[in-house]
């Protein structure tokens, strides 16, 4: 398209196309993207962009990986797609061999979906068979933490912080769960024991009617960009332990290395009872989600009332998802990601310290490969937007979190860059 199409298309899309979270009433124009490689995102008028989010966390390798495109070419050739209900192939054997070997031990047995949401209703819904299947209907009902994301869909979203979820729109169909406090001991701080002390009582009281805990571990993703001390996750498993509670954990931001870890429960060295996995786990090509569970947790719901799982997605385990998974983890894995992350956490622990001392930004957070600015106000997307592009990076900050995990891939110049561009745009905003 030339730029007088790409005018017309931005305009037509801007009446008729839905962004996330977005109005159709005068939305703000996206940006026309016609390629990506590396960590660089090229605009229709020819500008590049050094890419700080990973498309949401997703594209750890960077864009268009010669490696990722060969692994999804090859599985074209052979079929793009095939039902799961009775049919199976390697790729899926394969890709869920791997996650079983990686996770911690006893998870084993792997349900495929479509994406982070849905992994999270399936986990839900083994929670909620599972103590069905062991004739205890009283436990129908979650605890999650305050300042969680966990998704989109309606289980999900009663999961998510009551009050930046959504739960004021659709109160009045969400089943309604228990929220602890957020965690306020943070990552890196002495670990006060009081910290757990509202999760204690709350899972006393509650524990006769609780299937199942939720949670991020370590790292509070899109409800806060928020990093709590490992201790609490700790308390958290005992206390699941203790009474008779399901643990979830949601590694879907978390997982394949962003943390510094893997996994970021390995911080606290815990398992969970059910896991899900998502966003970084094609590197950003497909969508695909996984929940892993127990092999005890799966043999008590196969052996309920209905006889199995009641999930089945029609593009589950698709085939072009799995091999570019597998290739993503194959990357991941004969590559120096520890190493990188590391790399990249040093790097903008220093290069983002400067901003700490400006008037309107509140904190700085590291952990891993995400570097997160809180600032005091609200930052205005309308305005800061075009500032980072002209800048020549992309950012998509939201309340007042201006916030980057870039691609492991980033090269130390393309950091600093990044870095810079943005400590300098944040400088300007009045
Ligand atoms: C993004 C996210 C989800 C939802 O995943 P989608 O693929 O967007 O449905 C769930 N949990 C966490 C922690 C996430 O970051």
């Amino acid at each position: 398209m030339n730029s007088d199409q790409w005018d017309q298309a931005i305009e037509w899309e801007r009446a008729h196309l839905w962004h996330p979270y977005s109005s159709m009433i005068d939305p703000q124009p996206a940006l026309p993207v016609v390629a990506a490689e590396g960590v660089r995102l090229r605009l229709a008028d020819g500008r590049e962009l050094i890419d700080g989010m990973a498309s949401w966390w997703c594209a750890i390798h960077g864009y268009n990986h010669p490696r990722l495109n060969q692994a999804l070419q090859g599985q074209l050739g052979r079929m793009a797609h095939v039902m799961f209900g009775g049919l199976t192939h390697e790729p899926a054997i394969e890709l869920a061999r791997r996650l079983v070997a990686l996770t911690p031990e006893p998870l084993e047995k792997v349900f495929f979906s479509d994406s982070g949401s849905v992994a999270v209703e399936v986990a839900i819904k083994m929670a909620l068979q599972y103590w069905q299947a062991r004739g205890e209907k009283g436990k129908a009902r979650l605890l999650a933490l305050r300042g969680g994301y966990h998704g989109d869909t309606f289980g999900a979203m009663s999961v998510c912080d009551p009050v930046t979820g959504m739960h004021h729109l659709f109160g009045e169909v969400l089943p309604q769960q228990l929220f602890a406090e957020r965690p306020a001991c943070r990552f890196g701080q002495t670990w006060d024991p009081t910290d757990i002390q509202p999760f204690a009582v709350l899972m006393e009281r509650h524990h006769q009617e609780l299937a199942a805990v939720i949670l991020e571990p370590i790292v509070q993703g899109a409800g806060g960009m928020y990093f709590y001390h490992p201790e609490y996750l700790r308390e958290v498993r005992a206390l699941c332990d203790r009474f008779g509670v399901l643990l979830i954990i949601d590694e879907i931001a978390t997982g394949f290395g962003r943390s510094g870890r893997l996994f970021a429960c390995e911080y606290a060295d815990v398992t969970a009872d059910i896991l899900c996995l998502g966003k970084a786990l094609t590197g950003g090509y497909l969508t695909l989600a996984a929940t892993l569970t127990t092999r005890q947790v799966a043999e008590t719901i196969s052996r309920g009332g209905a006889g199995c799982f009641m999930h089945g997605p029609t593009f589950m385990a698709n085939p072009l998802a799995c091999s570019v998974a597998l290739a993503s983890l194959d990357l991941l894995l004969e590559g120096q990601w520890q190493a990188r992350v590391l790399r990249i956490e040093q790097q903008l622990r220093r290069e983002l310290a400067p901003a700490e001392a400006l008037e309107s930004v509140a904190e700085i957070r590291v952990l891993g490969a995400i570097g997160v600015i809180e600032m005091r106000r609200p930052v205005d997307l309308q305005q800061i937007t075009p500032a980072l592009v002209d800048a020549g990076v992309w950012l998509r900050p939201f309340g007042r979190l201006v916030y980057m995990m870039p691609p492991y891939v980033i090269s130390a110049a393309d950091l600093s860059f990044l870095s810079a561009a943005t400590l300098k745009v944040i400088t300007t905003l009045r």
